[in-house]
């Protein structure tokens, strides 16, 4: 509120969520709007090994369950995928990897902007899932979308996703 920019991290579930847990903790509604500019979720998935990589083709209900559709692919920027040709990858293990399959992880990340629709919203006491839903609408892209562009680009699997990824609200 002084000027200065202030980094600080908090445990959540999801970006959103920390709106709730600032509230939570006293702080008052209109202070967390008007001082909060960003805040980012982030999680590791593993990456798979690049030596023994391999497509998969994925089975209809792991596509269906991850709600994978047209929609979908262009929310998370990816045209060029075809929905009905969908790949997945994993690795097979070698020395490489030590026959893990997974070499290295990265960074998968969910930012959400205070938008004067999201400001709104918590001004209006709005649930987590009310600011959530809001900022989705808005482009942001969930931990699992972002995991999940991150398996059809073939950097990580789908089981990391599910792993270290809650599906969305
Ligand atoms: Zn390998």
């Amino acid at each position: 509120m002084t000027g200065h920019l202030v980094l600080s991290t908090l445990h959540t579930n999801d970006a959103p969520s920390t709106v709730g847990r600032l509230l939570d903790m006293g702080v008052e509604a209109f202070m967390v709007t008007s001082s909060v500019i960003l805040i980012q979720a982030q999680r590791l998935v593993r990456t798979c090994c690049k030596d023994c990589k391999k497509e998969l083709k994925p089975k209809k209900e792991v596509v269906d369950s991850l709600g994978i559709n047209t929609e979908l692919l262009r929310r998370l920027d990816l045209p060029h995928i075809d929905e009905k040709n969908l790949k997945f990858f994993k690795g097979e293990g070698c020395d490489t990897c030590n026959r893990d399959g997974y070499k290295g992880r990265m960074g998968v990340y969910e930012v959400m902007k205070m938008s004067e629709n999201v400001r709104q919203c918590i001004l209006k006491g709005g649930s987590t899932t009310d600011v959530f839903r809001l900022a989705k609408s808005e482009g942001m892209l969930t931990l699992r979308e972002s995991a999940l562009r991150k398996a059809l680009l073939g950097v990580t699997t789908v089981e990391e996703v599910v792993r270290v990824t809650a599906a969305d609200r």
